[in-house]
This record gives structure tokens, C-alpha cells and sequence, in this order.
């Protein structure tokens, strides 16, 4: 037994690839023993089917799955990080994501953890873009850092923001996407002041003027009494009041929001806005926003979404077509019409000019990544992978 400070692989191991699977270890030894292992192959990322039913998702992890590779002597083509996927085209065919070329023994101990970066971060982006597209003009904040490893905070806010949120909120997760942290106050702050006017007013005169002054207004009193309290306390200063009633508490949450809204506008509090956090779903937020809400702090279903099963799986050896059963054998080449965003998988080296559905022109999603172990891509920045979402979202079919 090795004890360790926390149970998660380094960088270093993962880059050695100690996470694999040991099966892949142990073929590794006998392509070596056989010579077996420096036959070329093509290795396909395919999702049979998405969780909950989703039609389409957003591929993330690619930037980490790039830096994973970089190095080794193998040629990596992936869509780009962000793109809209569905698992199969408009004909049936399984739509790959990307393909690793190169000697199988190169790499074949690096499809666990492989598969692992995208197939998480993936279900988090897809979970967090849904829930972006039903409340489209206002911010979401992912909260959801407490639910999981604290070791993946940064890779999980990485994928709710690429996926179309607007802020985090650990301090981590932010150093790595280049923005500020996003947080208002704990329910611990006005416990132990055991007054809320004192707590909220105590926020003010310490926190940076910087800082939006958000202040929670549902710990000890009603929150359209602590919202009226908290507008009065601090007046003209107050961008928002918090709701994150509990659930014992939830009667009807819209109808919450609602009556608070209309409070704070029958007493002048036209700027102070209303954010809701607390067990909010892509279903939960649209409801809260048409009762007047105008800001949300999602965690767990979002932190925690299912993740997308992608399996890696031999479509090549030495430049011949060969698959297990039940995959499609060949090098492929995905094409997506920007118009009507429907999909098409073809061998290659095939061109389609037209898209067959609407006319449009449609444009090959996989691009080289990685050529020889080197990185000839420039890795997107996260502002730029999740403009390339919403800009997708947009014009996705109701
Ligand atoms: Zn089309």
C-alpha cells in the first residue's frame, strides 16, 4: 500500500501512463515481445449514444488530451475544443471525434486516461451548455466545486465555462481560465454575526469595492423580508440578493422569486437583481428566470452530470480497413453543414461539397493536432472555445 496525501495520480504519472488499465500494460509487453506493436494503426473516439437522451453535446478535454499525447510519436486529428457533436450522423454512422495514428505499442497504454479527459469533461460541458441555452442572456455561475475532487476544480470549471457559464467560482478554477472568481457569501458569515444587517454591512466595509455587493438573504428570516432589509441596509450599493432557501423551505420557488421581485420593485429597488442557487436544473432555471430571476449559482447537476462513454477502437492497421465487430472499419473524416447542422461521416480522403439535407457547404471537423508528437495547432484559450459554443448554441434547432 503506497499512502499518498490525496488519492489522485500525479501530472507526472498520468503522463507516464500509470492510470492505464494494467491490461494495456501487459499487451504492451507482448506487442514488444512480438514485434506486433510496431504496426501502424488508427484508433477512432466514437459515443454510441448520449446520457439522458441528449441529441447533441459539447466536446471538451481536448486541450488536455493534446498536452496528454504531445510527445509521443503518434499524429492526433480532433475536433476543435467546444465543438456541438452528435454521437451519429444524419445516415446511422457513428461520428468520430477524433483519431490517434501511429505505432499501437507507442500508445496504447494511454487510452485510458485518454478516454477519461474527454469523456468527463464532455458530460460537464454538454450539462452546463443546455442549461446555458435556456437562459441565455443572463449569467449562471458554476458552484459546483463542492460536490467533487477538489483535484479536478479546475478541469471542472474549465468545462462548465467553455460550455457557455459565465464565471466560477473557486480561486483555481479562475487562474486557470485567466478571469476573476465569482462568489457572494456563505450562510457561516451571517451565523456567526448573528445578525444579518451587521453581517451584510461587515461585507461591505472589508471587501473589495471591486467586488459586486451580493448579499444572502434567506438565513434567518423570510427572504422577502431579508431582501427588503438587505436593499435598505446598504442602499444604492446592492447589485443583488442571494436566495439559496433550502429545501424544506421550497414551496414554490418561482413563486418566491416572484413575490421578491415584485417587493423590491414596489419600494424603488429596480437595480437590485435576484440570483438563485441551490439544487438548480437546466429545467429549474427557466422557471426562476420567467418568475423574475436574473442570475444563477449551479452546482451539482452540472459539477456532477453523466459522462459521455467514448470507446477507442482499431479502424486501421497498416494503412488497410480493419474493425472488431460492430464498428466501421476505415480512416474517417467528419463533415458538418453550418447551416442546418446536420452531419455526415466519410472515409477520409472523401470531399463533400453539398450538403445533401439543405444545400449548404459543409466543412470537415477534424483537423491534425498533433503531427509527429509535436502540437501543430495553436491550443484554443477558453474565451475562445466558449464563444465558438454559444456561437453554436445559437443556432441550434429548438
Ligand atoms: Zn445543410
Amino acid at each position: 500500500m503506497m499512502d499518498r496525501f490525496l488519492h489522485t495520480a500525479t501530472d507526472e504519472e498520468i503522463a507516464e501512463g500509470k492510470t492505464t488499465d494494467v491490461y494495456f500494460a501487459r499487451t504492451r509487453q507482448v506487442l514488444e515481445k512480438t514485434g506486433l506493436g510496431e504496426k501502424k494503426v488508427v484508433m477512432e473516439l466514437t459515443s454510441h449514444e448520449l446520457p439522458r437522451n441528449w441529441s447533441w453535446a459539447v466536446l471538451t478535454g481536448t486541450v488536455e488530451l493534446i498536452r496528454l499525447l504531445e510527445g509521443l510519436d503518434v499524429d492526433l486529428y480532433i475536433m476543435r475544443e467546444g465543438t456541438i457533436f452528435r454521437p451519429k450522423d444524419d445516415y446511422g454512422v457513428r461520428v468520430p471525434v477524433g483519431f490517434i495514428e501511429g505505432r499501437y505499442g507507442e500508445f496504447c497504454v494511454f487510452e485510458t486516461p485518454a478516454l477519461g479527459l474527454i469523456c468527463q469533461s464532455t458530460g460537464v460541458s454538454t450539462a452546463a451548455a443546455r442549461l446555458k441555452m435556456n437562459v441565455m442572456n443572463k449569467p449562471i455561475v458554476a458552484f459546483g466545486a463542492r460536490r467533487m475532487h477538489p483535484a479536478i476544480a479546475p478541469m471542472l470549471d474549465w468545462a462548465a465555462y467553455v460550455g457557455g457559464f459565465d464565471a466560477v467560482s473557486t480561486v483555481v478554477g479562475a487562474e486557470l481560465l485567466g478571469v476573476q472568481p465569482t462568489g457572494t457569501m456563505p450562510h457561516s458569515l451571517i451565523l456567526l454575526s448573528q445578525d444579518q444587517v451587521e453581517a451584510w454591512k461587515a461585507f461591505d466595509s472589508v471587501v473589495d469595492k471591486e467586488v459586486p455587493r451580493i448579499l444572502l438573504a434567506d438565513t434567518l428570516c423570510d427572504e422577502k423580508m431579508e431582501s427588503l432589509m438587505a436593499s435598505d441596509a446598504l442602499k444604492g450599493r446592492v447589485s443583488g440578493v442571494r436566495l439559496d432557501t433550502p429545501s424544506s423551505r421550497r414551496g414554490n420557488m418561482p413563486e418566491i422569486v416572484r413575490e421578491v421581485r415584485w417587493e423590491l420593485d414596489v419600494r424603488g429597488h429596480h437595480d437590485v437583481k435576484v440570483f438563485v442557487s441551490g439544487g438548480l436544473t437546466e429545467e429549474s432555471v427557466m422557471e426562476l428566470s420567467e418568475a423574475g430571476a436574473e442570475g444563477f449559482g449551479v452546482g451539482t447537476s452540472v459539477s456532477a452530470a453523466p459522462v459521455v462513454d467514448f470507446a477507442a477502437d482499431i479502424v486501421e492497421i497498416d494503412n488497410k480497413p480493419v474493425a472488431k465487430r460492430g464498428k466501421l472499419s476505415g480512416k474517417k473524416q467528419v463533415w458538418r453543414c453550418e447551416e442546418c447542422l446536420s452531419f455526415q461521416t466519410t472515409l477520409f480522403e472523401r470531399e463533400i461539397q453539398d450538403c445533401q439535407s439543405c444545400g449548404g457547404k459543409p466543412e470537415p471537423l477534424l483537423y491534425q493536432a498533433i503531427h509527429g508528437g509535436r502540437i501543430v495547432t495553436k491550443l484554443p484559450t477558453p474565451q475562445e472555445a466558449r464563444e465558438y459554443v454559444l456561437a453554436q448554441i445559437g443556432s441550434l434547432p429548438p
